[in-house]
């Protein structure tokens, strides 16, 4: 049911001609098996183990066909920031929702930005208190790597569901970590890369080449060219059809969109 990791590291040719990689994730062999899949191929598959590494919930079971699956989460990391005001009026001038996923230690300094995304109907989840390859971190620094983001984000009134292990690095014992702390560990399918600071249009290109329904979107809230980007992106979005949602409405779309026969027709992931 669930495509064993080995299956990915023979595929790293295909995946390489797939996907984008990104410069910043160290990609020597020595390393590779230890960061997630989101990590060294540079967007996770819509595949549960790397997508939403130790959920119940069975992504090759979901029919992606159905209307109510025709949703897109977008997920904006590294804030809070002085763009996401703006961000905010962008979403709302487009009926869209996302997800802000916030480094504990730059919440005492966007404290009142924080707020104004906790209370706007967008969703905030963590990301670390301070961005490291956290899977490097011995155990006692990964629990208060954690546990401080949870603080920081308590401030704002934020009780997080969500976690983005920062560039993606993520391995079992931190997804049952985050789990500890009630939090799900997300990963995206199609990268921005905005944080090569490249224009608007090859971020919204980018993006709009793998907008389709169960997408999670990766941006970053620190570029302006990304801000530039987002209507468009939204616009393109909702033309074919697709909801901008929130991570939990997203898992709620994706549960309600299970179809159990699916994995008996198609035990093979059926889309990257
Ligand atoms: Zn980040």
């Amino acid at each position: 049911m669930m495509t064993p990791f080995r299956r990915s590291v023979l595929s790293v040719g295909l995946a390489a001609a797939l996907f984008a990689l990104p410069v910043s994730a160290p990609l020597d062999s020595a390393m590779a098996g230890q960061r997630s899949y989101a990590a060294t191929h540079g967007a996770a598959p819509f595949v549960t183990q790397h997508l939403i590494p130790g959920s119940n919930l069975d992504l090759a079971q979901v029919d992606l066909t159905l209307p109510g699956a025709k949703v897109v989460a977008l997920t904006i990391d590294d804030g809070p920031d002085g763009h996401d005001p703006h961000i905010l009026d962008i979403l709302r001038a487009h009926g869209a929702k996302a997800t802000f996923f916030y480094i504990g230690a730059k919440i005492p300094e966007h404290h009142d930005i924080a707020k104004l995304v906790a209370a706007s109907g967008n969703e905030v989840g963590s990301h670390t208190q301070t961005h490291p390859m956290t899977t490097d971190l011995k155990p006692a620094e990964r629990e208060w790597n954690l546990a401080q983001a949870e603080k920081a984000l308590a401030s704002v009134g934020v009780m997080a569901t969500w976690f983005r292990p920062p560039y993606g690095d993520v391995d079992d014992a931190l997804a049952a970590l985050a789990r500890h702390h009630g939090m799900a560990t997300v990963l995206w399918t199609a990268d921005s890369q905005d944080w090569k600071d490249t224009g608007p249009d090859i971020i919204r290109r980018r993006i709009v080449e793998r907008l389709v329904p169960g997408a999670v979107v990766l941006m970053h809230s620190t570029k302006a060219a990304t801000v530039a980007a987002l209507p468009a992106i939204l616009e393109e979005g909702q033309k074919r059809g697709l909801r901008f949602v929130t991570m939990t409405e997203w898992e709620a779309a994706m549960r309600q969109s299970v179809t159990p026969e699916l994995a008996l027709l198609h035990p093979a992931p059926r889309r990257r």
